[in-house]
């Protein structure tokens, strides 16, 4: 998730939320935006946010690249960072700006080869910040990226905002990748079975936490922890009871608990089986 406007809203944003209590069990981030918690209000350098992480149990992070800036940046810090890996693409909301979107889409083709680079995201449809003018062009951009991840056997990582509907049909047409991770899920219970049934991976965020949002906790207790990962999209949707505070992938804990109390698990169980499913979606670190 990006746009400027949530990037100016956190130039005004609180202190940063004290660390949670540890997980016994180490788990994973798979969806951040290290470069953008970097460059925003709370300004954390990026060794500093993974070794926050780390003391709290999370000590694998996924960096997603959004467009061929923070792309690039991504692969080149998983190269160098042993608990970052990297996913490159031109986010739904950015491909329609772009004056040469098939110029964009080769680099991102050419960047998607690289060894420590596992997904191929975020992308996917957004009907809630792009108009009808700019559809086309996002699903041009989606459909290339479905191609990558396709050519490259990499994970697929896709961003749905008001568009479940539009995903599943373009990747019915397209054939979808081995690999598909929904990130940041956002359907009801029905969704989330047709997601499951298909063999696709759903990645919750601190968005499950929310108290308006039994639908995402009912979604994640019927989806298995062989299809469940866990998320911050830093600087984003920072969970409850920290809700509009900067977000980092040390607070994951807060969300981990609640798909925990969600599934009925205990939470070294949730975090063992996310840890593996996040291992076989992107390989090892
Ligand atoms: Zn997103
Ligand atoms: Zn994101």
């Amino acid at each position: 998730m990006t746009n400027r406007s949530s990037r100016a809203a956190l130039r005004r944003e609180r202190p940063a939320p004290p660390a949670p209590e540890p997980l016994a069990v180490p788990v994973l981030d798979s969806h951040v935006h290290l470069d953008i918690v970097g460059s925003s209000g709370a300004g954390w350098p990026v060794a500093q946010q993974i070794e926050a992480a780390r003391a709290v149990g999370v000590d694998r992070l996924v960096q997603v690249g959004v467009d061929l800036d923070s792309s690039e940046w991504g692969a080149a810090l998983a190269r160098t960072e042993p608990a970052v890996l990297a996913t490159v693409a031109l986010h739904p909301n950015e491909a329609p700006r772009l004056t040469d979107l098939d110029g964009a889409l080769a680099r991102i083709d050419a960047l998607a080869d690289q060894e420590r680079v596992r997904g191929v995201g975020e992308t996917g449809m957004d009907t809630f910040r792009t108009g009808e003018d700019g559809r086309k062009a996002q699903e041009h951009s989606f459909r290339g990226h479905i191609e990558i991840a396709k050519r490259t056997g990499k994970a697929l990582v896709i961003h749905d905002r008001e568009a479940h509907a539009e995903v599943l049909r373009i990747l019915d047409d397209a054939g979808a990748p081995d690999t598909v991770v929904l990130h940041c899920f956002s359907g009801d219970a029905d969704f989330a079975a047709e997601c499951v049934r298909r063999g696709y991976v759903l990645s919750f965020a601190g968005t499950v936490t929310f108290g308006n949002a039994p639908q995402l906790r009912a979604a994640a207790a019927l989806t298995p922890l062989t299809q469940m990962l866990v998320e911050t999209d830093a600087p984003y949707l920072t969970p409850m009871p920290h809700r509009g505070a900067p977000n980092g992938s040390y607070l994951i804990p807060l969300t981990i608990r609640q798909l925990a109390a969600a599934t009925g698990k205990e939470v070294d169980e949730v975090c063992a089986g996310i840890s593996a499913t996040g291992e076989r979606v992107f390989g090892p670190w």
